[in-house]
């Protein structure tokens, strides 16, 4: 399961990667792969956003490999997990205590465990993708998943205090807590998501930020520094470390003490290769300002893409948050959306460039690949018009008979 299950319908995940992934991948070096025949393509996938400062990158693989030097994992905390540590909690807002897990998955998990036993309520109200435990997977009723998990969660269409308020009303101190990924669009201003949290604290539930992929991304603390509303935990994972498997849940010391009650403790929790990885790797965003160099450069691709669809007359956009945007296509009479999405992503890659239709930007990226995707951009427009054009012929006979 991977990213590509929520952004794409009608295709599974794996006839979405053979479109748009080299198939024998030799390496990857700063935002790019290299296939088995020296072939180059642009990363935009970016190992599902893990990528954030680039394949090989200096500074990390230096720290990593001293740290291979010393020890892998003692199984308990070493001085790096106080320095990872102390870092957190300088830059996420509602971090007062911490506690590391492996992948988003398991923070998520443990954030959920948490609120459940905080709460003593067992119900998940949820926005967005947050992993592949079976509290979550309930939701789209995977297989392999008990039915009895089923009732337990509900969704929400999009999130703001009206839905919220309906959705808590239709189940009164049922809640143990609302989850939201907040990279989901179109989000909400500052005042709805003090109007939501004010809805989920009046209700005893918790609220929680799955930050995995928009903290330090977004900006350093994620969308809780951005909107400056602070949730009672949070989850971190994917660009915490640059590729390393670290990912944290943080949150405030009244819920975070009980977090040893709940037993989800893992034998590579302290693993501290990957510490080590986190801590240079929030370094460097910190210190080189990656966020705003991402958010530059999605900027930069966003206003581009735009004028290339208004010469076109194709009604597609990148939309989200300018640090990871994201393809959007309305489709045209005879030519459906999804047919236009994977169109151009398999054009994408035919021009080099490997994405699901979400460009997760590196800071490795330079500005030859954002001119280089800018290019790919317009071959898949191109294509894209091109059907449109050859299809809407028979749309308007078939719609005449
Ligand atoms: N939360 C969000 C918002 C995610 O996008 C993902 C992964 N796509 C997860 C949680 C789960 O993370 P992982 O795949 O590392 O378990």
């Amino acid at each position: 399961m991977s990213d590509a299950d929520q952004t794409t319908d009608g295709l599974t995940s794996e006839q979405v990667l053979a479109l748009i992934l080299p198939p024998n991948v030799s390496h990857g070096y700063g935002g790019h792969l290299v296939d088995m025949n020296g072939v180059d393509y642009i990363d935009m996938v970016s190992a599902w956003g893990t990528n954030i400062l680039g394949y090989g990158y200096e500074r990390i693989a230096r720290a990593v490999s001293a740290q291979i030097g010393k020890y892998a994992n003692l199984g308990m905390a070493g001085p790096e997990f106080s320095r990872l540590h102390g870092l957190l909690l300088q830059h996420v807002p509602c971090a007062e205590a911490v506690h590391l897990v492996k992948n988003g998955s398991d923070a998520t998990a443990a954030a959920i465990r948490l609120a459940r036993f905080a709460t003593g309520r067992v119900k998940i109200l949820h926005r967005g993708y947050h992993g592949v435990q079976d509290w979550y997977m309930a939701s789209i009723r995977s297989p392999g998943v008990p039915d009895t998990h089923h009732a337990q969660i509900a969704g929400l269409a999009t999130l703001d205090p009206q839905s919220v308020r309906q959705a808590l009303a239709a189940h009164p101190g049922e809640f143990a807590a609302l989850i939201i990924d907040p990279m989901l669009w179109p989000i909400p201003d500052r005042e709805a998501m003090l109007e939501i949290r004010d809805l989920v604290e009046k209700d005893g539930a918790l609220l929680i930020f799955d930050e995995v992929v928009s903290g330090f991304r977004v900006a350093v603390g994620g969308m809780q520094q951005v909107w400056d509303v602070t949730p009672d935990l949070a989850c971190y994972g994917k660009g915490i470390a640059n590729g390393s498997p670290l990912s944290v849940l943080v949150g405030r010391e009244k819920w975070m003490r009980h977090v040893h009650s709940i037993n989800y403790s893992l034998t590579f929790g302290l693993e501290a290769v990957s510490i080590v990885a986190a801590i240079e790797t929030i370094g460097e965003i910190v210190e080189r300002d990656v966020c705003a160099d991402l958010a530059r450069k999605g900027q930069e691709l966003k206003r581009a893409y735009a004028a290339l669809c208004a010469a076109r007359g194709i009604k597609s956009a990148l939309v989200g948050h300018d640090c990871r945007p994201q393809l959007e296509f309305e489709g045209a009479p005879g030519v459906a959306g999804d047919l236009c999405h994977y169109l151009a992503i398999q054009e994408l890659a035919r021009n080099r460039v490997c994405t699901y239709g979400t460009l997760s930007l590196s800071y490795s990226h330079t500005r030859a690949d954002i001119q280089a995707v800018i290019r790919a951009l317009e071959q898949a427009v191109d294509k894209v018009a091109l059907t449109i054009r050859q299809n809407a012929p028979a749309f308007v006979q078939a719609a005449g008979q």
